[in-house]
C-alpha cells in the first residue's frame, strides 16, 4: 500500500514529442506537460515553440548529453520530495537515440514510477510503411561514423530481422555502399525521408539500385533507412538460395 501511495505522488512522465508534424502531439501528452512541475528539455528554445503552440506555461530545464550525469541526482531528489517531471526530446521518443535511458534506470532503481506516452518516433512509420517484414525487426540506431563501424556491420550479416538504422543525410550513400559490400546488392531496403513533414519520400529498391539513385542526387532531410533481413526475400518468395543467402 505504501508503494501505491508513494507511486500516486512520484512520476517521471516520458513524453514523445512531433517528429516533423506538430500536429501530431496528442492531446494527453499536452495535458501532461500542462500538469507537470517541470519538462526536461533537450533544447530548450526548440522545445518553447512546440510549447507556445499549445500554450503550455509550465517551467523548462535544459536536459542533454552533456548535463545529464550531473542532473540526475538532484533530479531524483525532486521527484522523491514529491515533484513530478516530464521528459522530453528534440523530436519523438525520448531515449530512442536520444537522452533519457539514464534518468529512467536513475528511477527505475529509486522506485521512482516512469510513465513512457505512446506517441511519435520516426523508426515505425518508416518500417511500417518500406514493405520489409514488419513481424520481426531489429533497431540499430546510428552507426558508428569510424571506430567500430565496419564491425557493427559485419555483426549483422546473419540477422535475419528487418534492421532499422537512423542515418544523417550527408553519411547515407556510404552507409548503403558499405551495405551493399557488406550484405549484398540484391538486398532489398527503403529509405524515408522527412517523415511526417511536407516533403515526406520513400526510396525502395535494392542497395545496388539506392546507391545508384543517391550518387545521382544526394540525400536530404532527416532519413531512416530499412534494411531485410538475411534469407527474407527467399523466404517469403519461395525461391531458391541466392548467392548472398548461403
Ligand atoms: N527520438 C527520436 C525518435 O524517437 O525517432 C530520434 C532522435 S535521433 C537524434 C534523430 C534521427 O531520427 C534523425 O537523424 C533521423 O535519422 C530520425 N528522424 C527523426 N525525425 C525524422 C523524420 N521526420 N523523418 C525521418 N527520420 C527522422
Amino acid at each position: 500500500m505504501q508503494r501505491d501511495r508513494i507511486f500516486d505522488v512520484v512520476k517521471l512522465f516520458v513524453v514523445p514529442t512531433p517528429i516533423g508534424n506538430l500536429e501530431d502531439a496528442s492531446f494527453r501528452s499536452i495535458e501532461c506537460l500542462k500538469s507537470v512541475d517541470l519538462i526536461l528539455a533537450e533544447d530548450t528554445r526548440h522545445t518553447a515553440k512546440l510549447l507556445k503552440h499549445y500554450a503550455v506555461e509550465t517551467t523548462l530545464r535544459s536536459f542533454h548529453m552533456h548535463n545529464e550525469h550531473k542532473l540526475i541526482e538532484p533530479l531524483i531528489e525532486r521527484m522523491q520530495q514529491g515533484g513530478t517531471l516530464a521528459l522530453v526530446s528534440d523530436a519523438g521518443t525520448p531515449a530512442i537515440s536520444d537522452p533519457g535511458f539514464l534518468l529512467v534506470r536513475a528511477c527505475v532503481d529509486n522506485g521512482i514510477e516512469v510513465e513512457c506516452l505512446p506517441g511519435p518516433t520516426a523508426f515505425v512509420p518508416a518500417l511500417v510503411v518500406s514493405g520489409l517484414p514488419a513481424d520481426r525487426f531489429c533497431f540499430e540506431g546510428f552507426l558508428p561514423a569510424r571506430k567500430g563501424r565496419q564491425k557493427r556491420l559485419t555483426g549483422l550479416i546473419d540477422e535475419q530481422r528487418t534492421m532499422i538504422f537512423y542515418e544523417a543525410p550527408h553519411r547515407l550513400l556510404r552507409t548503403l555502399q558499405d551495405m551493399r559490400n557488406v550484405f549484398s546488392s540484391e538486398r532489398r531496403a527503403c529509405v524515408s525521408r522527412e517523415l511526417s513533414k511536407r516533403f515526406e519520400q520513400h526510396h525502395r529498391g535494392s542497395l545496388a539500385e539506392l546507391c545508384e539513385e543517391f550518387e545521382k542526387s544526394p540525400a536530404r532531410g532527416e532519413i531512416v533507412l530499412i534494411v531485410e533481413g538475411k534469407g527474407r526475400h527467399r523466404a517469403e518468395r519461395n525461391e531458391r538460395p541466392g548467392s548472398d543467402e548461403c
